[in-house]
């Protein structure tokens, strides 16, 4: 079966077709690393793991590459204010290494909850300033690009009167130029549509690296031009992300690779729609700002309870990933159940008994929903399909259908692959929640050994046990005939 995706360079859905197969090239920008991971972060993750599963599953060799950005993304796309992981640091009074590893171990953590696939590679920007600085000098080198006060800007207007600046997102860049056009006195650019490629460092500014430039550091976008094509060749097959990326970040890394080497370095785009909250964009200053911690805890005003990450990761499958998507408890709470019906159906194949015929035709599920993954990436259907098979299921366990031995395992790897192994969805009963309920019965044993050890006065074994549980993180507070426990 061939996969078709839409690719956002064409506007129109083509068949997906590997520059080497079976190599496949995968980028997706990651996350900037200065705040806890949220509900933004978690959909291009969520997307971009099915596209990763459903090429391996296909047999492709993925190389799939997906950046940490920790340096060099100011806090407005127009290249003003701070550098968002600098102006945390300095609001923490940390540095901001410090500010880059806690968010990046709280994205993993986030991450590996909801079951998105480690990328193969996932390289830092500030471990990549040489192969930056390498791409600047050679759009400078190229005329697309000048100096300004140790900053370089890319030269739009220039670049545009040869190629196409606007092509990805569709923006003019007449209309983006006119009203734009006043720009201040001390401003360092020729015109406000340019970009930085290179930021001249403060002197008070921590994150600086030397450069034939002065000090300085990169800008944003050239980062993914950098480092994608340094681990995926040029041209690679598939760059993704979200579509609030498109622009300027993704039309600024097709300008960088154009102008340095007068070639596209991207043959098919793919971009994941947006979420809303009751209909309304996410945002700090509206209140409706999630994170994904509060969403598995559901320690936040606007939620009832908490959900699970298997029901955020159902949810977010459950939509087409071109299409926007709304939270709203209601919502959660419903693919909390759907997929609990699922997984449960999957648990009863196994108890089906077997007969000597069928009376349904087990290939429907892999038919129908295989065709669905393979055209764009369609889940909403592959879903649907799969549910239109719970309904089967169930009949079969109370016997209105049947169905032989082979088509009983046949029918359960099909469920596997597709649940399993290409939706990546997990029981929530499963392994974690096991794992903390043992954790849980032990803990009490031994504070029960320790309060027999203290009321026949062995307080020697009584202090030990208490002194090596807190050396494990787990406080204890001691009752009149007992203790509480935390972790
Ligand atoms: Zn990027």
């Amino acid at each position: 079966m061939n996969l078709t995706i839409f690719n956002t360079l064409t506007g129109k859905k083509e068949e997906f077709k590997p520059l080497n197969p079976p190599s496949v090239g995968l980028y997706v920008c990651g996350p900037t690393v200065y705040g806890d991971p949220h509900l933004g972060h978690a959909r291009p993750a969520i997307t971009f793991d099915l596209l990763f599963r459903l090429l391996k599953y296909s047999g492709y060799k993925v190389r799939y590459v997906r950046n940490i950005t920790d340096v060099g993304h100011m806090e407005s796309d127009a290249d003003e204010g701070e550098d968002k992981i600098a102006k945390k640091a300095r609001l923490e009074q940390l540095e901001p290494m410090e500010v880059v590893q806690h968010y990046t171990i709280r994205y993993h953590d986030a991450m590996r909850l909801l079951n998105v696939l480690p990328p193969s590679i996932e390289p830092r920007a500030s471990g990549h300033i040489i192969e930056q600085i390498e791409l600047v000098k050679r759009i400078l080198q190229n005329g697309y690009a000048y100096e300004s006060n140790g900053s370089i800007y890319f030269d739009v207007e220039k670049y545009h009167k040869k190629y196409n600046y606007g092509k990805l997102s569709g923006r003019v860049i007449e209309d983006m130029m006119s009203g734009n056009r006043e720009l201040e006195g001390q401003d360092e650019k020729r015109n406000s549509i340019d970009f930085a490629l290179w930021k001249r460092a403060t002197p008070e500014h921590i994150m600086r690296w030397p450069s034939p430039w002065g000090d300085g550091f990169p800008g944003w976008h050239v980062e993914c031009s950098a480092m994608s094509t340094k681990y995926l060749g040029e041209p690679f097959d598939i760059h993704g992300g979200g579509m609030d990326l498109l622009f300027p970040h993704h039309e600024c890394e097709i300008a960088q690779s154009v102008a340095a080497g007068g070639k596209e370095a991207v043959r098919y785009w793919m971009h994941n729609n947006m979420i809303t909250i009751n209909g309304q964009k996410m945002g700090k200053s509206l209140g409706n700002f999630i994170t994904l911690e509060e969403l598995f805890t559901g320690n936040h005003k606007m939620l009832d309870e908490a959900y699970s990450p298997m029901t955020i990761r159902f949810f977010i499958l459950q939509a087409h990933y071109r299409s926007t998507l709304d939270f709203s408890n209601e919502a959660l709470q419903a693919a909390g159940k759907g997929l609990n019906r699922l997984m449960a159906a999957f648990k009863l194949i196994d108890r089906i008994k077997p007969s000597d015929k069928s009376t349904v035709d087990v290939n429907d599920l892999s038919e129908r929903a295989f065709a669905a993954l393979y055209d764009d990436m369609n889940s909403p259907i592959a879903i649907a399909v799969l549910f239109d098979w719970v309904r089967i299921i169930n009949s079969a366990a109370e016997g209105k259908e049947s169905m032989t031995q082979s088509d009983l395992k046949s029918l359960k790897d099909t469920f596997r692959a597709l649940t399993v192994d290409i939706l990546g969805l997990q029981d929530d009963a499963d392994e974690g929640s096991k794992y903390a309920e043992l954790t849980g019965s032990l803990i009490e044993m031994i504070l029960a050994m320790r309060q027999q050890a203290k009321e026949s006065k062995d307080f020697a074994t009584s202090d030990r046990l208490r002194d090596q549980l807190t050396q494990l993180g787990i406080k204890i507070k001691d009752r009149k005939d007992g203790a509480d426990w935390e972790l």
